[in-house]
């Protein structure tokens, strides 16, 4: 098959490379379209992810979606044909994490894209057959992809835990600081306000219902501004800070975004006074049904969400949009 492998940093080469073959409880998807997450940008762009350097060429990319082409033993559905979306965190379902339900924390995690296995970024992946869901008719390839990165905000709702009628603030609105936005409205927040620099994300999460839509922090902080849940989306060791200071006092905040730089600093005079809540969230935990069906129930639109399309040849680019992100792009796709 065709694959796109990472060799290091910004050497990325379209290779021809043996089909994989699903193993016991695994089927074969045929990959349709990769949403390229920014974590993909980052290992990319600094040749390590987490401070792990492949030690061989990596296939990239795991937010995707495609088609059932071949069954592993023992399994029986997803039926042949079958559209699917693929929840990327693949555990093993015997460890004490497992048996508590906490799948994402997983102790023998495996994380297609994370070094050493291969992820989407190729014509074909084995995936886990419980990682899989079927779309609905009306929703695309495109929208399956853009699934997982629905889940990662819908699970950063529910470890928040917020107050009836909370104030949400997001810290960053690309394409999960949007789905926070859409689940907190479905969710019963009373208001929703979120700070994102770039021009054209800005002014699409405020058509969807944010208001104070803001570039900056700063005109928050001057205002003396307080949300009971703020998250932070963003990806920034700064927009932390933000947020703890943002906080109302018992409130909560949520690190979605994987801080960069990674060691971070901040006042503990400032969650302590206030005694604030701070999770780090992880992925999703398998919220992907729930995804799926706000998808087809229509409750969250993904359809509208301004997209950037490449082809396998074109991974390269697909990159360089993602860390520079243009107004008009939430995300880059990438179709093999
Ligand atoms: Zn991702
Ligand atoms: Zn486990």
């Amino acid at each position: 098959m065709r694959a796109v492998q990472f060799h290091s940093a910004h050497d990325v080469r379209l290779s021809e490379v043996p089909d994989p073959t699903p193993g016991p409880g695994e089927i074969l998807v045929r990959v349709r379209a990769v949403s390229i997450c920014p974590s993909d940008w980052r290992l990319y762009h600094y040749g390590h992810a987490g401070g792990v350097i492949p030690d061989h060429p990596i296939i990239q990319g795991h937010e995707f979606s495609g088609d059932v082409v071949a069954l592993g033993d023992g399994v029986a559905s997803p039926a042949l044909g079958t559209r699917v979306a693929v929840e990327p965190s693949w555990y093993c379902g015997k460890c004490d994490m497992c048996l508590r339900g906490l799948t994402n924390v997983c102790r023998h995690q495996v994380f297609p894209s994370f070094p050493p296995h291969d992820g989407a970024l190729a014509e074909l992946i084995a995936c886990p057959a419980y990682a899989t869901y079927p779309l609905p008719d009306e929703a695309s390839y495109i929208e399956g992809a853009l699934v997982e990165p629905l889940g990662v905000a819908l699970h950063a709702l529910e470890m928040a835990a917020p107050p009836p009628n909370a104030r949400l603030l997001t810290l960053g609105a690309g394409l999960i600081g949007y789905c926070a936005v859409r689940v907190a409205q479905l969710r019963g927040f009373t208001s929703i306000a979120a700070v994102e620099p770039v021009d054209g994300r800005r002014e699409f999460v405020h058509r969807l219902g944010a208001d104070p839509a803001l570039a900056s922090a700063q005109e928050l902080l001057d205002a003396g501004f307080e949300a009971d849940v703020v998250i932070e989306c963003a990806g920034e060791a700064q927009a932390v800070e933000d947020a703890l200071e943002l906080a109302v006092p018992e409130g909560r905040v949520v690190v979605v975004g994987i801080p960069h730089p990674e060691r971070l600093c901040f006042e503990a005079n400032v969650p302590r006074r206030k005694e604030l809540t701070v999770i780090f969230s992880r992925r999703s935990r398998e919220n992907l049904a729930e995804c799926v069906q706000l998808l087809s129930s229509g409750q969250v639109d993904l359809k509208s969400i301004p997209i950037r399309t490449f082809t396998l040849e074109q991974v390269a680019e697909a990159m360089d949009a993602t860390a520079e992100r243009p107004g008009d792009m939430l995300r880059a796709l990438v179709l093999p």
